[in-house]
């Protein structure tokens, strides 16, 4: 189902009939041209609003259509805003303020009193603007011509992130035990997480899982590894006949059990721990990262956070190269300093630069069996790395633009699949100012969404986001650290 965003539009009753069906037929135009440039939700149109009851029936029918992700408003004419305020204050869906009027020149020869009155959003929006500000309503807005490609690519933008807030709202995630024993950055309050981001947390017995594996039929795993062979390079020794192949039929059988245990109790996201694999043979890897690339949350070690994040983001660009990640070792020199990124094995392949290939090696961890694996390198681009943390009385996202690049010389020896990018603005600020905040070491990458979409997103959840990007810089860095540490505390209700 396409996510739609509501269109609305302030005007008031002293313009009279005429003029309001002609702002009404205005709007219209600007959304015409909205959609003719590639909005990516079904924009749908509202009638003109001139009075508060009418501005707060449509914003409560916003709030309970599971259909409309969020809102755009538009002052078209002036709309005295005392008629907005309970509306606004009602408003639970994410708010986008689009400052913009249907003429796009001035014509400097012609114009009169009327062209004036059908062309002045410029004061009718600060009105708009500052009763948003007097309110507090977490929103954003665009000022631009909607004809702009930019100004589209920015609205496209919060509604990508409006988009992952609206699967975050009802997202069901299962935890198959506990986190790793004494780790501390994927501790967390799953009760918090509930009511801010709508999340629901959970843990279950991993043996719940291995009744499902050990249940999944010949049927069901021979269909997965005829897959397996379609459409990655598998290793000979994996292949049908190889020596090794039943280890991968008992991958596909995680596979198959996995699947259905998520299916049947309605998860979008789960998480995994190396110290507690009940009766499985294997840890999972091909099973995790197959499922991560259909769209599914993973965090390893119990790390629910970055699962949440890894399915909110997946959802902003479906298909899209976002994966699980970890900060894992370091290119100092010589050349320019790098970062090595990769997991035990949970990497996902929608950031493989080639086709993945299905490999075993053995694993130093989790005292099981061989686990079957895709390794590849990831595919040069520009990416956003973003983790969460919770701070004890709220989360923090840390965010850092990067840009992936091509390992400096083939890693014939490493087993796993991997990611080598470079930080901006350098790796000691990135590094530095990374671990000045708090951020942790698993994070969810991403090519698909970039770090306006991330900000536009923590916006809408009233959460902190610290960028570091190329105009970072330590020293400034940590005073926004601690300016922010009294705002939010300041912020915070009683
Ligand atoms: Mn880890």
């Amino acid at each position: 189902m396409t996510p739609q965003i509501w269109f609305l539009t302030g005007s008031q009753g002293l313009y009279g009939p005429e003029t309001l069906d002609q702002v009404a037929d205005q709007s219209q135009q600007i959304q015409r041209m909205l959609t003719a440039g590639g909005l990516v939700a079904d924009l749908v149109g509202k009638p003109v609003l001139t009075g508060s009851a009418a501005i707060r029936d449509v914003m409560l029918a916003a709030n309970a259509d599971g259909n409309c992700i969020g809102v755009i408003a538009w002052m078209h004419t002036f709309s005295p805003a005392k008629m907005w305020i309970t509306g606004l204050d009602a408003l639970r869906k994410p708010l986008l303020h689009l400052h913009t009027q249907l003429n796009e020149a001035l014509p400097w020869e012609s114009i009169d009193m009327d062209f004036m009155n059908l062309n002045q959003a410029a004061h009718g929006d600060r009105e708009f603007g500052f009763i948003q500000a007097r309110l507090g309503v977490p929103r954003k807005t665009i000022a631009g011509h909607a004809s702009d490609p930019g100004v589209l690519e920015r609205i496209n933008r919060w509604a990508r992130a409006a988009t992952g807030v609206q699967h975050l709202r009802t997202l069901r995630l299962a935890r198959f035990g506990d986190n790793m024993r004494d780790v501390a950055v994927t501790e967390g309050d799953k009760v918090e997480a509930e009511l801010r981001f709508g999340v629901s947390v959970n843990t279950y017995g991993v043996n719940d899982l291995v009744e499902r594996v050990d249940a999944a039929g010949d049927d069901e795993v021979d269909k997965l590894v005829a897959e397996y062979a379609d459409a990655y390079e598998l290793a000979p020794e994996l292949a049908r006949g190889g020596d090794r192949h039943d280890s991968l039929r008992y991958a596909a059988r995680i596979e198959a059990g996995l699947r259905r245990f998520l299916t049947d109790g309605g998860f979008g996201a789960f998480t995994t721990n190396f110290e507690d694999l009940g009766g499985l043979r294997q840890l999972p890897g091909l099973a995790v990262q197959r499922l991560m690339a259909d769209g599914y949350g993973f965090g390893g070690e119990g790390d629910w956070k970055t699962s949440v994040l890894l399915a909110t983001i997946k959802a902003m660009a479906p298909g899209g190269r976002t994966s699980f990640m970890e900060d894992y070792t370091y290119h100092f020199g010589p050349g320019e300093p790098k970062i090595l990124g990769a997991h035990m094995l949970e990497v996902c392949p929608t950031i493989a630069a080639g086709t993945p290939r299905v490999e075993i090696h053995p694993l130093g961890i989790g005292g099981r069996e061989d686990p079957v694996r895709l390794v590849f390198d990831a595919a040069p681009g520009p990416a956003v790395v973003i983790g969460m943390s919770d701070m004890g009385e709220r989360f923090r996202l840390v965010a850092n633009e990067v840009d992936v690049v091509p390992p400096d010389a083939p890693l014939p020896k490493l087993p796993v699949a991997r990611a080598v990018w470079k930080p901006r603005p350098s790796l000691s600020t990135s590094a530095e100012s990374w671990l000045t905040a708090g951020g942790p070491h698993h994070t969810v990458m991403t090519a698909a969404v970039d770090s306006e979409t991330l900000r536009d997103f923590a916006t809408m959840l009233n959460t902190e986001l610290l960028l570091i990007d190329s105009s970072t810089n330590v020293n400034d860095f940590a005073d926004r650290i601690r300016w922010n540490q009294a705002y939010y505390r300041l912020a915070r209700t009683l």
